[in-house]
């Protein structure tokens, strides 16, 4: 892809390795396995090679999509879709119109509420890239009004602005998108769903799994503590916490604020 480096993945996966690149391919490989982190959940359903659908609560399902980074190294991003009465809403878009697309088309054959809107967390390739898709298909999204100029910046496509969001919550979908303060990128929001006490949490969040911060290259380090808590504050009663990449599991809050502390400076 023509940003390759605007992503949320490590750095250090994109540039790949000799022992990276020398290791056995298993047996049972299939394209678009995910490497190096999981899916959000076992339990999930594979549509295609790519997709990954499953639900994790009365209105809340996850998707899964992975994206080969180069050197073959499928790596997954999270979303979820929301059902409230009789329709739904998609909480980031998969990495491009191809997997909007699957998305949307695995849920229509669940014959389940049409998704009526979308929702972008930031303004990374994972969560806008298939805005256009959507955008085909009579589905706007929306987002902090900070990812347009930036998705735009980068050349991907970009929402629609929820108006002063950095100031206060707006509900979608029955979903609370919030901005709780710079940290993966200037421009991060998270979405709670309060019916289900579910926390999305995109990639300011990293699964329990994840070994860093991921791609800081865009990420505010000296906020990104105070961010992570006030999530942990605002959030303190949800039931699940749903990273942007990786396995739904333990305490993905907890995790992300050591980590942000310990990529601290020194002196800070
Ligand atoms: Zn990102
Ligand atoms: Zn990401």
């Amino acid at each position: 892809m023509a940003n390759g480096a605007r992503m949320c993945t490590r750095s250090a996966f994109v540039a790949g390795s000799a022992a990276v690149l020398a290791a056995p391919v298993a047996a049972s490989a299939r394209t678009g396995d995910p490497k190096e982190l999981e899916i959000a959940f076992p339990r999930m359903r594979r549509i295609a090679d790519r997709l990954w659908l499953g639900r994790l609560s009365r209105h809340v399902w996850v998707h899964t999509t992975t994206h080969d980074l180069g050197h073959g190294d499928d790596y997954p991003a999270n979303g979820a879709i929301v059902v409230h009465g009789s329709s739904a809403t998609l909480v980031d878009t998969g990495w491009s119109d191809t997997d909007a697309n699957a998305i949307v088309d695995a849920w229509a054959a669940l014959r389940m509420p049409p998704i009526a809107t979308a929702i972008a967390t930031h303004f990374h390739t994972d969560r806008v890239g298939g805005i256009d898709a959507l955008a085909k298909r009579g589905i706007p999204t929306f987002g902090n009004p900070l990812t347009i100029g930036l998705a735009l910046d980068n050349g991907h496509p970009a929402p629609r602005p929820l108006h002063d969001v950095e100031k206060h919550p707006h509900t979608v979908g029955g979903i609370e998108v919030f901005y709780p303060g710079a940290g993966h990128t200037i421009d991060n929001v998270v979405a709670w769903i309060p019916s289900d006490a579910v926390l999305f949490g995109g990639c300011l969040v990293k699964a329990t799994t994840a070994p860093d911060l991921g791609n800081l290259g865009d990420a505010v380090i000296g906020a990104y503590p105070q961010t992570v808590r006030n999530v942990m504050r605002r959030y303190a009663a949800a039931r699940h916490v749903i990273p942007g990449h990786g396995t739904i599991a333990g305490d993905a809050l907890g995790h992300t604020l050591a980590m942000a502390h310990a990529a601290l400076p020194a002196h800070a």
